[in-house]
């Protein structure tokens, strides 16, 4: 689903990503750990095509097509996500007319109607409750005022709507109580399916109790350093990262 080779990309003139080779095969749930400022949210920014993020080398293949011939939308329409680690207030224009938008141009690129007001309506406060999400949400501006908790519900039920291909979740869990952690934990596992594949970056094993990955990376120096199973994640909790040094050297 996703291939990432040799992966060199720069921040403001400096280089943040130095090689990075990563593999994801469609149902997998890939975990993304490491120190911060490692360039765990610049991979998140490259692969979504954000402004100011430059790749200079290497090259990206979504569902074998080259990711960087695609532009922001086409990206998204082609099914990536990315749930940010500190989400966009977009005052004004509310959530449901915000979700409906995205949901529209998503159906719209594989060719179905779009939704009726009613049945949209009707689908958001579906999705709503099962993220714990008060209907009035969606009413109020996008993410406008929302605590943080709040705001990382809206994520998951933006995601679970547009149902996505490729879910990358940037610290989706830090700042979380235990209710809403599990709300995202559930999300994220209701949504997991064979085509469907995750990147989920967190500083915390505790959110991987929730979310079992396949594989455990460790992103160091703008690189992928180590990679192992779900027992990676443990040992990196009780060790940390100094011991990894050497690799990152
Ligand atoms: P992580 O998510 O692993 O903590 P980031 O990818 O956010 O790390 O950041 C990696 C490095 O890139 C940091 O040194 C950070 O300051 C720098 N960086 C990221 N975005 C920008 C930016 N927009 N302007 C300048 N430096 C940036
Ligand atoms: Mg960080
Ligand atoms: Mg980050």
């Amino acid at each position: 689903m996703l291939q990432i080779k040799d992966l060199v990309a720069e921040v403001a003139g400096k280089q943040i990503l130095n090689g990075l080779n990563l593999t994801i095969g469609p149902g997998e749930v890939h975990a993304i750990m490491g120190p911060n400022g490692a360039g765990k949210s610049t991979l998140g920014n490259v692969l979504t095509g954000r402004d100011g993020y430059d790749v200079t080398s290497g090259q990206v293949l979504f569902n074998g097509k080259d990711l960087f011939e695609l532009d922001i939308e086409e990206r998204a329409r082609e099914g990536l996500f990315l749930a940010f680690q500190y989400p966009v207030e977009i005052p004004g224009v509310s959530n449901m007319e915000f979700l409906k938008a995205a949901v529209d141009a998503q159906r719209k690129h594989r060719g179905l109607e779009e939704m009726s007001s009613f049945d949209f309506m009707k689908l958001a406060r579906e999705v709503s409750q099962k993220v714990s999400l008060d209907q009035s949400f969606l009413k109020r501006g996008v993410n406008e005022g929302f605590s943080g908790g709040e705001k990382k519900r809206n994520e998951i039920l933006q995601m679970m709507l547009l149902e996505p291909q490729l879910c990358i979740l940037d610290e989706t869990d830090s700042g979380l109580d235990i209710d809403a952690l599990q709300v995202v934990a559930n999300g994220v596992n209701a949504m997991r399916a064979e085509n469907r594949s995750f990147i989920v970056v967190t500083h915390y094993q505790r959110l991987l109790d929730y979310i079992v990955p396949d594989y455990v990376h460790v992103l160091a120096g703008g690189k992928i350093v180590k990679s192992g199973g779900k027992d990676l994640a443990l040992e990196l909790e009780a060790k940390g990262y100094g011991w990894l040094e050497g690799e990152v050297a």
